[in-house]
């Protein structure tokens, strides 16, 4: 087993684990016991495959930006996780575990999302499978994202306002937590990042790790050698992890990934929790966190809903420390510019979470025959009215 995954215990180095009350366990511990075996059977994985292929529409394409190199001076690779089938990559990981909690005689899903986007995902893998679907959300987050919620409920999803605390994220997800306690027997909970207890961290890379498998074979077929970076922005972190997870071994691949800086990182308004996090426990893992002296969770903030999260899962926080990936910040400004940049180069309006990644090219100095992979996680439709307040078109 490599270094950089995660040991039997659960643990990634130092973090990791599954620090949950206890009358959790019996739920974690099912799905701790069952989900190697699960993802394992061939029935399982040619199902996983079908899906991928005939309803995301995967492999998504690597496609040489030919004029994005030329302004590097280097051969860019964007990753087409946008043109999945939902916009993003998160419909990877909500396939894998609709297909999962099947497998377990699951018949209802809860989940909680903040942006919505997560919530979506799962909501469409309930309608695909005819599975009961709650999702969490923020009674502030149901405000802001009303495209989002119309979506979800479309589909046939109840959407909860979680009332309490800050109305947002956190709360939503303490309510889906209280929930799962509640129905432990015919519930399944589907995390959309690579957080949480074990094994959640470990199963969400396994079925994102889809991006890296594909995109290695395909600049082995067109220029028969291994990328020289590849990239990524980090929320939670699962497109990341996807994006490197069949790199993490060949360390002559620089891994780069991008955070959000929001107003800047000493500006009291941002997610930068590689610079600003220390460790700590966050949804039931042991991380690296945004969190005051005495503990408190700090809010996050990001013009980016996807990335406007307090932590990263524990194996980016392993990645860190190791140093086997170089985290870098990127303020709400470099990230617009570089979405609007990628627009009228492209033609493709980028998520704005994965307009942090694009903005780091502008920082790095390239050699003329350097290739690089970056992972476009998702469209930038949703992102249409941010783009339009700030650029006042
Ligand atoms: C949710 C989201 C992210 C952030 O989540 P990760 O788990 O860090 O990947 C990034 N990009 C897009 C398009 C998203 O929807």
């Amino acid at each position: 087993m490599s270094k950089y995954q995660v040991n039997e215990k659960g643990y990634y180095g130092k973090f990791g684990g599954a620090y949950i009350p206890e009358m959790l366990y019996p739920n974690v511990e099912e799905l701790r016991q069952e989900y190697l075996k699960i993802m394992n059977d061939p029935d399982f994985q040619a199902e996983f495959d079908q899906l991928m292929r005939d309803y995301v529409g995967r492999p998504s394409p690597l496609y040489l930006a030919e004029r994005l190199s030329e302004r590097y001076g280097a051969n860019v690779y964007l990753k087409r996780e946008d043109l999945n089938h939902t916009g993003a990559h998160k419909i990877n990981n909500t396939i894998g575990q609709i297909l999962l909690a099947q497998r377990l005689g699951k018949k209802r899903i809860i989940a909680e999302t903040g942006a919505g986007q997560h919530g979506v995902a799962t909501a469409t893998v309930c309608a695909l499978k005819g599975l009961e679907c709650v999702v969490y959300m923020g009674a502030i987050d149901i405000k802001r994202q009303a495209p989002n919620v119309a979506r979800m409920k479309m589909m046939g999803a109840t959407v909860v306002a979680a009332e309490s605390g800050s109305k947002t994220l956190k709360d939503a997800t303490n309510e889906a937590l209280r929930d799962w306690i509640n129905n432990p027997v015919d519930t399944h909970y589907i995390i959309g990042s690579v957080v949480g207890p074990h094994p959640y961290p470990d199963m969400v890379a396994r079925f994102q790790s889809i991006i890296s498998s594909e995109a290695k074979q395909q600049l082995l077929d067109k220029k028969g050698k291994l990328p020289d970076y590849v990239m990524a922005c980090v929320g939670g972190g699962s497109n990341a992890i996807g994006m490197f997870y069949h790199f993490l071994e060949d360390e002559s691949v620089q891994l780069i990934a991008a955070e959000a800086a929001g107003k800047g990182i000493r500006s009291g308004h941002s997610a930068a929790t590689s610079v600003l996090g220390k460790e700590g426990v966050l949804h039931g893992s042991r991380t690296i966190l945004m969190q005051t002296p005495d503990g408190q969770v700090i809010e996050p903030y990001s013009i980016s809903a996807g990335l406007d999260y307090p932590g990263i899962g524990p194996q980016h926080a392993f990645l860190h420390e190791n140093k086997r990936v170089k985290y870098v910040s990127i303020t709400d400004d470099e990230a617009m510019q570089a979405g609007l940049l990628l627009t009228r180069l492209e033609g493709i309006i980028p998520a704005i979470e994965s307009a942090h990644a694009l903005a780091q090219l502008e920082k790095m100095k390239f050699e003329k025959d350097d290739d690089i992979i970056l992972c476009l996680s998702g469209r930038g439709d949703k992102d249409l009215d941010n783009y339009m307040n700030y650029f006042s078109f």
